[in-house]
């Protein structure tokens, strides 16, 4: 099961570091694409799908119910509710928290069935799927400052990542290039997919810290600034990060956001990304 869920990704990984080091190597950042050292020894296998067994008082076996899926018959997508029991019944690590009668945080809101359809079409598509399979809590929020955010919390080994979603997301492009400077005035599904994909590469460096080795050891380059250039990460609010002093933790700081750009880029920018076979 692990293998075969690995290799099926394999080719598309492959063409994702190839166009990343088209794309990126064209604008002056060495990046050289190399598939191996994804092949963590520590990666976990991708069980989304996989049906539990479970052994009843009569001792015979039953299959859990199958996860709700938004081609079933008698499915509203108009109805949030909907959306929520599809995400959380596929991906149970998922938990997509409504707002209604309670406040968990700060400006909660409630989704609208749309952006819950959003979301379940970046868990389908996300390129690092086998990296976000730990408790991910996702909440709305109608916050003025970000787009998104992720909040990373530990109790010993066990990690959860929180997923802070605004309407800034709609109008958020994820390349933060010159090409970007008008985007926020044509707000799109896709603007907000590629922050949910962002957001998840906060997740799965944040449960797998080895992919964000990975990534710097591939990136290679360390000359103290930021990262990117002009026409990818050079917009982005990189002077959040200039009260760290040690210069690994600053430079994890700046990689960990890179890496976010660069996949939500890769996933679903208007130009970057069209080479993806989604
Ligand atoms: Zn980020």
């Amino acid at each position: 099961m692990k293998s075969s869920s690995r290799t099926a990704n394999l080719p598309l990984l492959v063409s994702i570091l190839l166009l990343s080091s088209m794309g990126i190597a064209g604008c002056e950042v060495k990046f050289i694409p190399d598939i191996d050292p994804l092949l963590l020894p520590t990666a976990p296998s991708s069980g989304f799908a996989e049906l539990d067994v479970v052994e009843t008082d009569s001792q015979t076996l039953e299959l859990e119910a199958a996860p709700i899926s938004p081609s079933d018959p008698d499915f509203d997508p108009d109805d949030p509710q909907m959306w929520i029991d599809a995400i959380e019944s596929r991906w149970p690590n998922v938990d997509v928290i409504s707002c209604m009668g309670q406040e968990l945080i700060q400006e909660c809101r409630n989704w609208a069935a749309e952006e819950l359809g959003l979301i379940y079409e970046v868990l389908e598509e996300y390129i690092l799927t086998d990296y976000i399979d730990q408790p991910l809590i996702f909440i709305r929020t109608a916050h003025d400052n970000y787009a998104g955010l992720t909040a990373q919390y530990a109790e010993g080994d066990d990690k959860t990542a929180q997923i802070q979603i605004s309407d800034h997301a709609w109008r958020t492009s994820p390349a933060v290039g010159i090409q970007d400077a008008f985007d926020r005035f044509f707000p799109m599904a896709d603007y907000f997919k590629s922050v949910v994909a962002h957001e998840l590469t906060h997740a799965a460096t944040w449960f797998y810290p080895e992919l964000l080795d990975w990534w710097i050891a591939e990136r290679g380059t360390d000359d103290g600034g930021v990262p990117g250039n002009l026409f990818i990460g050079r917009f982005y609010t990189w002077d959040q990060f200039d009260g760290i002093e040690d210069p690994e933790v600053y430079r994890r700081a700046v990689e960990t956001e890179f890496f976010a750009i660069v996949v939500a880029t890769l996933m679903y920018d208007p130009w970057w990304g069209q080479a993806l076979d989604r």
